[in-house]
């Protein structure tokens, strides 16, 4: 089967909130509202082709943007146009499944991709949808009639299509429909609709960032956890780096960054926590950029990966392995420097130390070894 094709439609200019920045650009839980859905597609198994509508005249702005998704196109004035532009952007069969979405919707699911998938092969479109739990009021004469809510539905996005279709029934996006949904059933075409999803909701006004921030995080989320190991061997020197802190001994860690045993250690731990790999794929000792680099840059850089992936560092330990420097006098310095580097509070930081009691490497005072462990926490529960 081919690739999907995912548009996700970043072109609105959230004239009902105001403010500079439109909502889908806002921050909510770490992230930018669309890296949310960005982020449902980019790691989604069927591989979609993304396509990102941004606002008119913004592209430039949005590099970043550009390089998570395939292509990144410049809407139209209305949300059709918008649409008709992301269209125009790929070239694919008629056959090839197109799911549109909202950037103001970050609550997506990697669930909710495969059972809009799995709609088009019962019909000709899918879409979720919501059943209208308030009563309903046509407040428009002087008498009130309540409207009868049972055949009514809320419907939300991703909206999912084969692409002749949706081509087709958008045209060059002149007439402006509420949803895309709209001008495929002008087509009288099958539309199959599945369980929408309360945290799947349109952020329109300001109190819905809370709202749909709760939404996404879940009680029952699982934390991650990762180890780090890290030895660097004794040589000439002065001082040791040790958790971000200069200690003054007779000699110094080798290595090709500035050999912070301690640092290295919870940087892996970060990064196995998430499942992103080692050190040494993200900041190759061959890189001449890395020679003698403050191993917080490191460090830093994993915390921010993480971020990205949707977790947050919630606590940290490290065990620093050696007979010589005594750690201790600098054990509350180092803990700071972690803390302050993490944007965490001293509580979630911890630095140990041990002797081996003479044996091994270190007991030699050959070279220190560190060890850590990092827990992290998911910003929201997405599955
Ligand atoms: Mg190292």
């Amino acid at each position: 089967m081919s690739r999907p094709i995912a548009i996700i439609v970043a072109a609105g200019q959230g004239s009902r909130i105001g403010g500079e920045t439109p909502k889908q650009f806002r921050t909510l839980l770490g992230r930018r509202v669309i890296e949310w859905s960005l982020g449902a597609f980019r790691t989604h198994p069927s591989k979609p082709v993304i396509v990102v509508v941004v606002p008119q005249g913004t592209a430039g702005q949005h590099h970043d943007l550009a390089a998570k998704c395939d292509y990144l196109v410049e809407g139209g004035q209305t949300r059709s146009g918008s649409v008709a532009a992301g269209l125009a952007a790929v070239e694919a069969t008629d056959e090839t499944p197109v799911l549109i979405h909202d950037a103001a919707r970050p609550g997506l699911s990697q669930a909710m991709i495969s059972r809009l998938l799995e709609a088009l092969d019962e019909a000709d479109a899918g879409a979720p949808a919501l059943m209208v739990p308030d009563a309903l009021k046509d407040v428009s004469g002087p008498q009130f009639q309540t409207v009868d809510r049972a055949p009514l539905r809320r419907m939300q996005t991703p909206q999912v299509f084969r692409y002749g279709d949706i081509r087709a029934a958008i045209g060059a996006g002149a007439e402006d429909y509420v949803d895309d949904l709209e001008a495929v059933e002008a087509l009288g075409r099958r539309v199959k609709l599945v369980a929408g999803e309360a945290r799947l909701g349109k952020i329109t006004y300001e109190e819905d960032f809370e709202m749909i921030a709760s939404l996404m995080t879940g009680a029952n989320m699982l934390p991650r956890m990762g180890s780090g190991y890290d030895v660097h061997r004794f040589g000439e020197g002065d001082h040791v780096t040790l958790c971000g802190v200069r200690i003054p001994h007779t000699h110094g860690l080798i290595g090709h960054s500035d050999a912070d045993i301690g640092w290295h250690a919870l940087t892996d731990a970060i990064l196995g926590a998430a499942a992103m790999g080692d050190i040494g794929d993200h900041f190759p000792p061959t890189d001449p950029q890395w020679e003698g680099a403050d191993s917080g840059v490191f460090l830093a850089h994993a915390a921010k990966l993480a971020l990205e992936a949707g977790f947050r560092v919630s606590s940290v330990d490290i065990t620093l392995i050696c007979e010589a420097p005594k750690i201790k006098p600098h054990r509350e310095a180092m803990r700071k420097r972690t803390a302050d580097l993490l944007g965490l509070e001293l509580g979630q930081v911890s630095v140990k130390a041990t002797t081996t009691e003479g044996l091994g490497f270190e007991g030699r005072r050959d070279g220190m070894a560190g060890q850590a462990v990092a827990v992290l926490v998911p910003l929201a529960k997405l599955d």
